[in-house]
């Protein structure tokens, strides 16, 4: 329900476009944008191209990563003077690793009507085909560029469950990869969808090593864009066991181990002579 009904003027349309494929582009998505008053978009250029192949004239006005808390005030007054208008990015759902989310949340915060028109998502194509569980998963978007980074976001996943997605480009497509095997293993399955929709639509399938290999195989094979699903960790370690080696080590660092057995046993009701033998293990690696 919109919270301030009285304010609201005109309509933000949130319009899914092609993500490669322009047959995708749907029946509505054509009619909203060939009624707005304006369109915003992320690359000027590039949505010119798309409304020339629909036969379509419009303004333009750019929303980019760059320059979208700027232009957030300016939408505002279009909507506000009574224009329609519609949001649109390069390619596939507005704000899904695209522009809009600042523009869409000032816009919903100060009343104005937002309408989504949906339509192609990368992830959600990539996913429909892959065979991977798709009751639950985890949408990552794209990893960092550098190496610490990345792992880092891979080793805080390492424990879902769910099937993880992840958008990567061809830079960083072998790369990404390579520390996907080293963080989950590298016979965790792995699907890697490739230019979606497009001429060379491709999905490669098995373990990380085996996928590494088939992308490896050919520079043909790293080209385009790419959708990486990755299947949940079957056996996830339970956070008490996390936290308890974690805070065992921890205690190393202070304490003599046998004191640190004693706090532990003291806590967990463990037996103080079998958390010694461990702490005598562990004190090493504290
Ligand atoms: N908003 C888009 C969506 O809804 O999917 C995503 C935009 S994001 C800037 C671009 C990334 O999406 C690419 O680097 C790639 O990971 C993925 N992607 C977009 N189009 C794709 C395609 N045709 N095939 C595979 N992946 C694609």
């Amino acid at each position: 329900m919109n919270s301030h009904p009285d304010t609201v003027s005109a309509t933000l349309y949130v319009v899914a476009t092609p993500i490669g494929n322009l047959a995708d582009l749907t029946e509505r998505a054509r009619q909203v944008l060939a009624s707005v008053d304006l369109i915003a978009c992320e690359d000027t250029r590039h949505t010119q191209k798309l409304l020339q192949h629909l036969g379509i004239r419009k303004p333009l006005i750019s929303v980019h990563d760059h320059n979208e808390r700027d232009r957030i005030d300016q939408v505002i007054e279009h909507l506000s003077q009574g224009r329609n208008m519609a949001l649109v990015s390069d390619a596939g759902t507005p704000l899904i690793s695209d522009p809009g989310y600042p523009l869409v949340q000032a816009l919903a915060d100060a009343g104005h009507k937002v309408v989504p028109i949906p339509g192609v998502s990368a992830m959600i194509t990539a996913l429909s085909a892959a065979g991977l569980p798709t009751d639950r998963f985890l949408f990552e978007g794209f990893l960092p560029h550098k190496r610490s980074g990345r792992v880092e976001r891979l080793q805080n996943v390492a424990q879902q469950t769910a099937t993880l997605v992840f958008y990567e480009s061809k830079h960083r497509i072998l790369d990404s990869l390579a520390d996907m095997a080293e963080t989950f293993g590298a016979d965790r399955p792995v699907v890697v969808a490739r230019e979606l929709t497009k001429t060379f639509e491709s999905f490669y399938r098995g373990s990380l090593a085996e996928v590494i290999e088939q992308l490896s195989s050919h520079d043909d094979h790293q080209k385009g864009e790419f959708v990486v699903m990755v299947a949940g960790n079957p056996a996830p370690v339970t956070a008490s066991e996390v936290d308890f080696e974690r805070l065992f080590k921890l205690l190393l660092k202070e304490l003599p181990p046998k004191k640190a057995a004693a706090v532990l046993a003291e806590l967990t009701g463990q037996s103080k002579k079998d958390l010694y033998q461990q702490a005598l293990e562990w004190k090493d690696e504290a």
